[in-house]
């Protein structure tokens, strides 16, 4: 059976994986976000005392599954549910570092590639489009200015303890920018089919509905 693709990229708080997750439930699809595969390798790295030896173990030993409860994703490494391990400053810094090396792209590409052969899916990621599912029946490329994007990350963070402050987070935002943007392999970018959507001056509920209604328009759904 042919299954269907729409593919999310777009920088670091963009917003990316709670629009998919929630055009997902409204489409039935399966919502995978890639960047939790890319943060459970950089938590298996911390296993390991250099990158050099972090890459010799990781075809033989880092197992990863993504398994779903109540449409809720869930990353398992070597059979441990480590999803709540994934969110800190460190590991996200780290992920951003690590998916640069062509080792760890290649190691995650058939994974990506499986569960969109097996699944309806939205798949949330930085190569997506361009690399992942260079087929996908639709493509859009979400973005929105640093300030913005850094700004509604301080707003869920503030009541936290520790929260950093706006321009810790707007700095770690322009790195990783950076990172993602200059790296030699899979770098982001917006695919050239890929339906731009800025979402700086728009509401969550407006963003879903536009992907919605795209996704009427390229893919035929039952
Ligand atoms: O999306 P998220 O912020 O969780 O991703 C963590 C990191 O994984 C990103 O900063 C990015 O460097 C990397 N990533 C990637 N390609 C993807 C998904 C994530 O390089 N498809």
């Amino acid at each position: 059976m042919k299954t269907h693709s729409i593919a999310i990229d777009g920088p670091a708080g963009a917003g990316k994986s709670s629009v998919a997750r929630e055009v997902a439930s409204q489409l039935g699809f399966v919502y995978v976000d890639t960047g939790a595969l890319y943060r459970a390798i950089a938590l298996f790295s911390t296993e390991y005392p250099s990158v050099q030896q972090f890459l010799a173990n990781l075809e033989s030993d880092c197992h990863l599954e993504l398994k779903y409860f109540g449409g809720t994703q869930c990353i398992f490494l070597n059979g441990e549910n480590v999803t709540d391990k994934l969110r800190t400053a460190e590991i996200t810094m780290k992920a951003s570092e690590l998916s640069a090396l062509p080792q760890v792209r290649a190691f995650l590409l058939e994974t990506q590639k499986d569960i969109a052969k097996a699944y309806n899916v939205i798949m949330d990621g930085r190569d997506i489009g361009t690399v992942v599912l260079p087929d996908a029946d639709l493509k859009i490329y979400l973005t929105a200015s640093a300030e913005e994007r850094a700004s509604r990350r301080y707003l869920e963070l503030e009541d936290k303890p520790d929260a950093p402050s706006y321009e810790q987070i707007l700095a770690d935002i322009q790195q990783r920018d950076y990172n993602d943007m200059h790296r030699a392999i899979a770098p982001l970018q917006q695919a050239k089919d890929a339906i731009l959507l800025d979402s700086t001056n728009m509401g969550f509920h407006e963003v879903c509905e536009e992907i919605l209604s795209l996704a009427e328009k390229h893919l035929e759904l039952e």
